[in-house]
């Protein structure tokens, strides 16, 4: 295909609001694709490079794109950056500046061209790669290509559209849950697209976890009371919650790589894991998850998750690491020598965990009972509270690893606090207001934000938010905010409430609230009849979460339980 191909059906999709249009448009460019280009094309169409957890990045900014166009075109930077003012948008500039045909290159050449502008080093030599393919490429080839340098694509696909897609294409609806399945056992969509045109059905079914490809991490559902595991599990493992960070840790030989909770490649990150894994695993090939905290090596205690988290840092690696040691408490494991783990039950994998664990420095096996007893759980989680662990995680005995979904094989029980809900939400941004009083200096005073519905892959609005932040903060949301702001309301957005700014559904906080409430202001669980839910006084308990993609946030269907906990506990 040539690349102007895959420009146009980037048109056709950027004018589609409706997100089953999009889903049809995508089905009839996957349709189009050979083997060779399927992969490309979906992590083109994602704005990507590669899949995020390769670690792949342009390292382009807008002042080396201007200086591209500047010297493609043979105009001044000066002109260059008026049009960009007047434009608002890199893309468009070069699509306005760009007068030529092109070369009509191929996906596949263009893609090529892309990948060693990513992969060069030295500004010079990406500005000069980058004069080369501007010059190549037609005016409506120019736009996306700048956009995908930037990271600024923003067609508004996410990966569920595709998935969508990607079974129509391949002849069905029912497909979509085998796509799913593969998707969540090497996070690669492309990967996915591409066996699947090469062997079809078999190829899906067959697709087995791979070293080096992160699988989409099992979740937590969550429960008030220590009767209702038992009530749900039955006899159950019970383990301890740790409140540090989720690492997903997978070891070839003598190499390993490390993923976080949202599959960002962190190897770089933990040294001292790397040491840990390699001199703590009695086993070659090892695909294995834990949480890792920082100890105080002085008593033994846990260091709390302020503490822990500064070890997510891309500066002072080394000081760090010697100053907040890691331990990793491991819970699962997911490939084991040349086995898919991750379809064997809980206890089969746990015992393998034990087996090829020294227990003797870094990697330790996370505390466990096994039991049928609420009261012993009660005072497991009593213990685990005190010691200043978070809680505790309930896991079915006979369950197979679910990749990719939270359900209730997984258990977690917080403590909780009273005069508060009985946890935190993560919400995602949607948009925000630009402030008055003190604030509109600042241009920013409230956020709307929203919770996930996977069934229809959309966010919808659960309140406004508009304290907890400090002024600092403030000011970084707003400089973000601005990076990912649209002229309407994004096509994965359901809102009733208007903002002053719409921005993509990108980034994600925690924030804390006193009840739930219902509200006919939100579309969080509102159906005909019924109205949504909101939060009641929210307050943001986190900046940015870095580890969280907009799909991790909370969903409506967690408000919803969180609402029904709420009417338990207050019952009592
Ligand atoms: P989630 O990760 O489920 O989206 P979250 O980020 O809000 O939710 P929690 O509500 O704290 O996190 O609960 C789940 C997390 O607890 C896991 O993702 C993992 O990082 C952590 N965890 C700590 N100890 C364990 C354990 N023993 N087994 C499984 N997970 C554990």
């Amino acid at each position: 295909m040539l690349f102007l191909e895959l420009a146009q059906y980037f048109q056709r999709l950027e004018e589609t609001t409706s997100r089953l249009d999009m889903a049809d448009i995508l089905a009839s460019l996957f349709k189009n694709l050979g083997v060779e280009e399927v992969d490309k094309a979906v992590y083109l169409t994602l704005g990507e490079i590669l899949p995020a957890f390769r670690g792949v990045e342009f390292g382009v900014s807008e002042k080396l794109i201007m200086e591209a166009l500047s010297k493609a075109c043979g105009v001044k930077v000066k002109q260059v950056e008026a049009l960009y003012k007047q434009k608002g948008d890199l893309g468009d500039t070069a699509q306005e500046l760009i007068k030529w045909e092109g070369r009509k290159l191929s996906l596949q050449q263009v893609y090529t061209e892309l990948l060693q502008i990513a992969q060069t080093k030295g500004t010079l030599d990406k500005v000069m790669k980058l004069i080369s393919l501007l010059k190549g490429l037609s005016s409506l080839e120019a736009r996306y290509a700048v956009r995908i340098v930037l990271g600024r694509l923003r067609l508004g696909v996410g990966d569920a559209t595709i998935i969508d897609a990607l079974a129509v294409a391949s002849g069905g609806k029912d497909l979509k849950s085998l796509i799913e399945r593969a998707y969540n056992l090497c996070s690669d969509l492309g990967l996915v697209a591409k066996r699947l045109k090469e062997g079809g059905i078999k190829a899906l079914e067959e697709f087995r976890v791979q070293l080096g490809y992160p699988i989409r991490m099992a979740l937590a559902e969550r429960v008030a009371s220590a009767e209702e595991i038992i009530k749900r599990l039955g006899r159950c493992a019970v383990e301890a919650k740790y409140d540090g960070f989720r690492l997903q840790v997978h070891k070839d030989g003598q190499k390993v790589e490390i993923f976080s909770r949202n599959l960002e490649r962190m190897t770089n990150m933990f040294p001292d894991i790397i040491k840990g894994v390699l001199q703590d695993i009695r086993a070659q090939r090892v695909i294995l998850e834990g949480e890792a905290i920082a100890i105080n090596e002085e008593t033994g205690e846990f260091y709390p998750f302020q503490v822990t988290i500064q070890r997510k840092r891309k500066y002072g690696i080394e000081e760090y690491s010697k100053e907040y040691p890691l331990k990793l408490f491991c819970f699962d494991l997911l490939f084991l020598e040349e086995e898919d783990y991750t379809v064997k039950p809980f206890q089969e994998r746990r015992k393998a965990l034990e087996e090829i664990l020294s227990n003797t420095n870094t990697l330790r096996a996370s505390e466990i009972i096994i039991t049928d007893s609420p009261k012993e759980i009660e005072a497991f989680f009593e213990e685990a509270v005190t010691r200043g662990l978070e809680g505790i995680m309930a896991k079915r005995l006979d369950a197979p690893y679910t990749a990719g979904s939270r359900n209730f094989n997984w258990i977690k029980l917080k403590r909780s606090y009273r005069g508060a809900l009985a946890d935190t939400i993560d919400v995602v941004i949607v948009g925000y207001y630009y402030g008055r009083g003190a604030r509109a200096k600042l241009g920013i005073g409230g956020l709307l934000v929203a919770v996930y519905e996977p069934s229809t892959d959309t966010f919808k609005t659960v309140s406004k938010v508009g304290s907890g932040f400090t002024e600092e903060e403030w000011r970084t949301l707003k400089d973000l905010l601005e990076r990912v702001k649209l002229s309407h309301k994004h096509p994965r957005v359901d809102s009733i409430l208007d903002v002053d700014v719409w921005v993509e559904p990108r980034y994600v906080i925690t924030v804390n609230a006193d009840e739930i409430t219902r509200s006919p202001l939100h579309t969080a669980g509102r159906t005909i009849e019924e109205p949504g839910y909101a939060l009641r006084f929210p307050r943001a308990v986190s900046f940015i979460r870095e580890d969280k993609n907009p799909e991790d946030a909370n969903t409506v269907e967690d408000i919803i339980r969180l609402y029904q906990i709420q009417k338990r506990v207050s019952m009592e």
